[in-house]
C-alpha cells in the first residue's frame, strides 16, 4: 500500500480563489480513493478536524488558518457510456468542472452547457447544487458516490437522496458533512433544445432561430456574458457570489415589488427568489462599494472582490455591512453562499 505525503504548516492563500487565509496545520493532496482513506485514517488517529478542499473557489479561509487536516481532492478520471438517446458520464471528484463541461459540449452532448465556465471541481458541484443561467447541476445528476468520514464506508446517493434545492443539497446539512464525494454519474442527452429561458441568454440569441442554437453556441455565448460579469481570476481574488439570492414569501415579494417596480421576479416552489444583485445595486446603492481592499465588483455587486492584500476579516466586515444595509432597506435577511473555513 502506498503512503501519503502529509505536509505541515501550509499557507492556504494559494488554495483559494479569494487568495486569502492563514496556514493549515496539516495538508495532503489525494489522487486515489486509497489515499483518501489513508488521509481520513491519519486524521482519525491524530484526532484532527478535517476540511475537504476542491479548487477553493467557494471558500474563505480564516486569517488564523485551519487547525486540522486539509484534504485536497485530486482524484481524476472520466468515462462516457453512450446509449441510443442518453449518455452517462462517470467522473472523478477532482476533475476540473469546466474541462468536463467542455468535453461534453465538444461531443455534442446536451445538459451541462448552461453551467459553462463555473470554476471548481466536479466533486464540489453537488454540494451547493451549482447553478447558472436557468440550470442546476442536480437536474443532470444520476448518482453521487461518497465515502463516510466516520466509518470509511462507501455509499451511493440517488438523485432523490441528494435532496437538491436552490444552492443546497443533503451534503450541506450536518449529516451530509460526514461524506466526501469521490465520483459522480451524470445523465446527459444526445438531442435537446437549448435552454435560453434566462434573460441574458434570451437577449443574446434574440432574433436568431432558437431551434438551430447548439450546446456549443450556448457555451460560446456564456464566455462573453460571464466574461462581462465576473472578475478575471488571474487579476483579482474572489469566490464569486458572496451571498445567496434570498427566497421570500410571495406576499413579501409583492410588498417589495410595489416599492421597486423593476425588481425581477423568479417564482419558486417555496416562494419568490429575489435578485440580490438588483437590491445591492438599485435599492442599496452598493455597486462598486469598497471597504479597505475588499469590495463589491462593479459589474456584478453580488461578487465580492479582494483587490489585493485584503484579509478574511475585511471580507467578513464587508459582508456584515452589506447584510445590515439590505435588512434596513428591505427587511430581508441574507445568508452567505461562500463557506468560511476556520
Ligand atoms: C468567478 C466565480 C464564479 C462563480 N460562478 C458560480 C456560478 O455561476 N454558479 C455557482 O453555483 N457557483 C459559482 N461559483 C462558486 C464555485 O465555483 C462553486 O461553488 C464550485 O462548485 C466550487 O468548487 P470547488 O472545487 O472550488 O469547491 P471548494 O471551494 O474547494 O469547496 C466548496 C465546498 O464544497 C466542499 N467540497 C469540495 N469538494 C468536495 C468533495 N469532493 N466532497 C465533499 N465536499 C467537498 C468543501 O468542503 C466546501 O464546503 C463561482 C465562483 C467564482 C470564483
Amino acid at each position: 500500500m502506498r503512503g501519503i505525503a502529509v505536509r505541515r504548516n501550509i499557507s492556504l492563500k494559494k488554495y483559494g480563489t479569494f487568495r486569502i487565509g492563514g496556514r493549515a496545520s496539516f495538508f495532503v493532496s489525494v489522487k486515489t480513493e486509497e489515499e483518501l482513506l489513508l488521509a481520513l485514517e491519519f486524521a482519525g488517529k491524530n484526532s484532527l478536524k478535517i476540511f475537504i478542499l476542491g479548487r477553493g473557489s467557494n471558500v474563505l479561509f480564516a486569517d488564523e488558518g485551519f487547525a486540522g487536516l486539509v484534504i485536497k481532492i485530486d482524484l481524476r478520471g472520466l468515462r462516457f457510456f453512450e446509449g441510443p438517446n442518453k449518455v452517462l458520464a462517470e467522473v472523478q471528484a477532482g476533475e476540473d468542472w469546466d474541462n468536463f463541461v467542455k468535453k461534453t459540449v465538444d461531443k455534442n452532448y446536451w445538459g451541462l452547457e448552461n453551467l459553462s465556465y463555473i470554476p471548481g471541481t466536479v466533486g464540489a458541484a453537488p454540494i451547493q447544487n451549482i447553478g447558472s443561467y436557468g440550470v442546476e447541476v442536480g437536474d443532470l445528476i444520476k448518482e453521487v458516490h461518497a465515502i463516510n468520514i466516520k466509518n470509511l464506508k462507501k455509499k451511493i446517493f440517488s438523485k432523490k437522496k441528494c435532496r437538491f434545492s436552490y444552492r443546497h443539497s443533503f451534503f450541506k446539512t450536518a449529516a451530509g458533512a460526514d461524506f466526501v464525494i469521490t465520483d459522480i454519474v451524470f445523465s446527459l442527452k444526445k438531442t435537446e433544445k437549448a435552454n435560453l429561458s434566462y434573460r441574458d441568454l434570451e437577449d443574446f440569441f434574440a432574433g436568431k432561430d432558437r431551434a438551430s442554437v447548439k450546446a456549443l453556441d450556448v457555451r460560446k455565448a456564456l464566455k462573453i456574458i460571464r466574461g462581462a460579469k465576473f472578475p478575471d481570476l488571474k487579476k483579482f481574488g474572489t469566490a464569486g457570489s458572496f451571498f445567496r439570492n434570498p427566497v421570500v414569501s410571495v406576499k413579501k415579494f409583492k410588498i417589495l415589488k410595489s416599492k421597486y417596480p423593476d425588481l425581477p421576479e423568479f417564482y419558486e416552489a417555496k416562494g419568490c427568489k429575489l435578485s440580490l444583485a438588483f437590491i445591492l445595486d438599485r435599492v442599496c446603492g452598493l455597486r462598486g462599494y469598497k471597504l479597505k481592499n475588499a469590495g463589491l465588483y462593479k459589474n456584478q455587486p453580488l461578487v465580492f472582490v479582494n483587490f489585493g492584500g485584503a484579509e478574511a476579516r475585511d471580507i467578513l466586515n464587508l459582508g456584515k455591512k452589506v447584510r445590515k444595509k439590505v435588512f434596513e432597506k428591505t427587511g430581508v435577511e441574507i445568508f452567505a453562499e461562500v463557506t468560511f473555513v476556520g
